[in-house]
């Protein structure tokens, strides 16, 4: 008889498909609400894609009430505080972030200012400082990559203290996610990869991570599956709205079966990396992938093994003796990974990155054995096995 316990929950509505962007203002209306601020950032608007939302407005009485398009890349502590300041001013009563997961994770600061009626966003930062629910929140992902849109976790920087804060809250998952596939054709390529490749470790992760369970395994699975299948003919076809809800579909499940399991050793290494080196995320998950799968092997061959067959399909799976599969199925991320920098000088090693110096892998190897994924990686790491996996990443 099994001892092992857990627990999973996601109370996020999915809204998705063909024209999910117009049933925003009922969902809104479902809430009380009626007036939305809209937070996005400046690459967001130029690719166009405000005017969809703002199209699902243009009919019945609702409007947007503001729209701030200044989220940065790094968003800080400082930006938070200032969109919550221009929220109370405008009398918004109502979030929809619309965008990757720097505006996501700013638009959930800036909920907790609003909701908390505070000032400093530092004062809420850790695990299950929120008590009570926050204002009506909706998430339109405009990458497929993070799953921040179900997910209760935040990052902002704190520009003083120079570190990154980590928001824990159930309350901080979204009312909504929003997925509409015109909200990522006009992804470019290689953020296209590299997003990709961060729902492919969320999901790879979860799957092989402590605490992993049957029911984030479920949607673990089926998100590699449709990564698996939709990234290279969405790079062949960008405008393939089918593919590319596939893959924003595969982004949200990758989140929410990390959510409710946890990661592991590719994400120490990768935001210890996105730390000092400042890689953006998903590429850092791109970078490490292998390597600790590799590492992994000798507690997880199985469930590695596994996970051939939504990354290489039913065919290829029946045909690999059960022993191999394991080595099968890292064997089909590298070959994954080579296509992605054939096809978008998608970087696989730290070398290729061209950002980062070899004499900072000790610093890099120190940072990661600090970070909180580390603790549910399969197998104990210490200072020596992560600096041996970045010089192999190298
Ligand atoms: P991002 O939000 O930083 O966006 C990357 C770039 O893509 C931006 O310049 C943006 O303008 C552009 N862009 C986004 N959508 C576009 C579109 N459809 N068309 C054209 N351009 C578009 O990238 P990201 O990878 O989505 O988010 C990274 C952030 O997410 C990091 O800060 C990371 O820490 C955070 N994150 C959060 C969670 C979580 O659960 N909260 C999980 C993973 C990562």
């Amino acid at each position: 008889m099994t001892k092992s316990y857990y627990e999973f929950f996601c109370p996020v509505k999915i809204v998705a498909g063909h024209a999910a962007l117009e049933h925003i203002p009922y969902e809104l209306s479902t809430l009380a609400a009626s007036r939305p601020m809209i937070i996005t950032d400046k690459g967001v608007r130029a690719a166009g894609l405000l005017e969809h939302v703002q199209g699902a407005f243009a009919e019945g009485d609702m409007e947007v009430v503001e729209i701030f398009d200044d989220v940065p890349p790094d968003s800080s502590t400082t930006v938070v505080e200032t969109i919550a300041e221009l929220y109370r001013e405008r009398g918004c009563d109502s979030l929809i972030a619309v965008g990757g997961g720097s505006v996501i994770d700013t638009s959930k600061g800036v909920n907790i200012l609003v909701s908390e009626n505070a000032s400093r966003l530092a004062d809420f930062s850790g695990v299950g400082v929120l008590k009570k629910p926050l204002k009506p929140f909706f998430v339109i992902p405009t990458t497929a990559g993070t799953g921040s849109e179900v997910t209760l976790v935040a990052v902002v920087n704190d520009p003083v203290k120079g570190v990154k804060l980590p928001f824990t809250s159930y309350f901080l998952l979204p009312n909504a996610a929003i997925l509409d596939p015109r909200m990522t054709l006009t992804l470019p390529a290689h953020i296209t990869a590299m997003t990709a490749m961060d729902a492919m470790t969320h999901a790879v992760e979860a799957f092989t991570c402590m605490a992993k369970n049957p029911i984030s395994d479920a949607y673990a699975v089926s998100a590699i599956g449709k990564i698996s299948s939709n990234l290279i003919p969405v790079l062949n076809k960008p405008d393939d709205e089918a593919g590319r809800l596939e893959l924003a579909q595969a982004s949200t499940m990758a989140g929410i079966a990390f959510s409710n399991s946890m990661v592991g050793l590719v994400h120490s290494l990768g935001h210890s990396l996105g730390a000092l080196c400042h890689l953006p995320h998903g590429l850092c998950m791109n970078l490490f992938l292998p390597y600790v799968l590799e590492y992994n092997l000798p507690q997880r061959r199985e469930a590695i093994g596994e996970l051939l067959l939504p990354l290489a399909g039913a065919e290829i799976y029946a045909r690999t003796p059960a022993a191999q599969r394991a080595d099968a199925a890292i064997s089909t991320i590298r070959g994954l990974r080579d296509e992605l920098h054939r096809r978008c000088q998608l970087p696989r090693t730290l070398a290729e990155t061209g950002k980062v110096n070899r004499e900072q892998l000790p610093k890099l190897a120190e940072m990661a054995l600090d970070d909180g994924s580390i603790l549910f990686n399969p197998v104990e790491v210490d200072l020596d096995d992560a600096l041996a996996i970045l010089e192999r990443a190298w």
